[in-house]
């Protein structure tokens, strides 16, 4: 069976000044859109974690399809982290800036039990921002990152440094 690093990058798109001139955009829906390889990533994401997490986080919108398909995988709940405005009911926020972009996400106050263990999942780690913010979110709700997982790391933008201190797992690595 062909490795997952490699059926992500036979599949990835690389799109060219998206979407601003200079950022070189990473496409994974098309890893998303195969059935093999979409439950690979999923499979792969989930055995690095396996039995340090009670709660799977997705950021929005992209790592709502990893977080949901990785949740229902581990029987476990799914939390989800979300752009501004878009959760009814009280909200914990953070700010960040990141690749191409100045960003706020927020997370419902009482969707995470305290002192349980949260994975966060994204399509792509860049500069951090997202995930960082993320983490941040997720210990002010009083609960514990029990780490990261990405399918691709841009490793020039230094996500990495910018989590440190916190288990990062990437599929791909370029
Ligand atoms: P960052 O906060 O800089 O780590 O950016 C990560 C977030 O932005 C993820 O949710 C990605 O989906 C998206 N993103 C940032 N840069 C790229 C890129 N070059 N290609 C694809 N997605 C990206």
């Amino acid at each position: 069976m062909e490795p997952i690093a490699e059926t992500i990058e036979r599949l990835g798109a690389i799109v060219p000044d998206y979407p601003k001139p200079g950022v070189v955009f990473r496409d994974l829906t098309p890893v998303f859109a195969d059935g093999p390889a979409f439950r690979g990533v999923v499979d792969a994401l989930l055995a690095e974690y396996e039995g340090r997490f009670d709660y799977v986080a997705g950021v929005e919108a992209r790592g709502f399809l990893l977080a949901a398909a990785a949740a229902y995988a581990a029987d476990k709940g799914v939390i989800t982290i979300r752009k501004p405005g878009k959760l009814p009911r009280r909200v914990f926020s953070e700010s960040f800036s990141m690749e191409y972009s100045e960003n706020t996400l927020e997370v419902h106050q009482d969707d995470i039990p305290a002192g349980s263990r949260v994975l966060i999942l994204d399509d792509v780690l860049a500069t951090g921002g997202t995930l960082g913010a993320t983490a941040r979110l997720i210990e002010k709700a009083g609960a514990v990152v029990a780490g990261f997982g990405v399918v691709l790391e841009l490793k020039d933008l230094g996500g990495r440094a910018a989590l440190a201190g916190y288990p990062v797992h990437a599929l791909v690595a370029y």
